[in-house]
């Protein structure tokens, strides 16, 4: 069996988000960006198990952050474009509504952190809402990289990529306006799905 990462296609058509999230954008971001992703979770695994096989470490620091950070891109990125719809928008409903409410206190208040998060990424990175299944509660991390910042066991339900390769072909040095842009095309309903699937993880502390 082929154990290897492979590039997931989009749910969508290139131009589908548009005119919030432009096709030729798009286009850059999964088949460039995030299959470069892939291709160094493959290639850092591969090296691994020659480090393995000869006995040799020398390189294992540097292995090992390349592993975390072209997997977490590889996570990411994934999640990002089915956090994205072109039907998205709108507000969180049903048991989302009432999670969020419960641990934010309303969407709003969501969204204000989140965005603040998010646009306050020094360097590259995202804002993210995650599931912290030992508290049982939902949380906004600020993501270093793809990797840094995250408390262990924290699962990504909705992120936010604030890289400059995200937006920098469409919305230039205003990030706002991108930020602004990925709430009308946000797909809420995924963030539920998956919100229901992660609440039953349990880790057994
Ligand atoms: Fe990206």
């Amino acid at each position: 069996m082929d154990k290897r990462y492979t590039l997931p296609d989009l749910p969508y058509d290139y131009a589908a988000l548009e005119p919030h999230y432009s096709a030729r954008l798009l286009e850059l971001h999964h088949d460039k960006h995030h299959a470069a992703y892939v291709a160094g979770a493959n290639t850092t695994l591969e090296k691994l198990a020659e480090a393995r096989q000869k006995d040799d470490f020398a390189a294992i620091n540097q292995l090992q952050k390349n592993l975390a950070f072209h997997i977490s891109g590889h996570v990411l990125h994934s999640l990002f474009w089915r956090n994205m719809s072109p039907h998205g928008g709108g507000e969180p409903e049903r048991e989302l509504a009432e999670a969020i409410k419960e641990w934010f206190g309303s969407a709003a208040n969501l969204k204000n952190q989140l965005n603040e998060a998010a646009l306050n990424v020094q360097g590259s990175g995202w804002g993210t809402l995650a599931w912290e299944p030992l508290g049982k509660r939902l949380v906004v991390e600020q993501v270093y990289d793809h990797q840094g910042n995250i408390g262990n066991g924290t699962v990504p339900l909705l992120v936010l990529d604030m890289w400059e390769h995200a937006y920098y072909l469409q919305y230039q040095n205003v990030k706002g306006e991108w930020v602004k842009a990925f709430w009308k095309i946000v797909n809420w309903e995924d963030v539920r799905q998956r919100l229901e699937k992660v609440r039953t993880l349990d880790l057994a502390l």
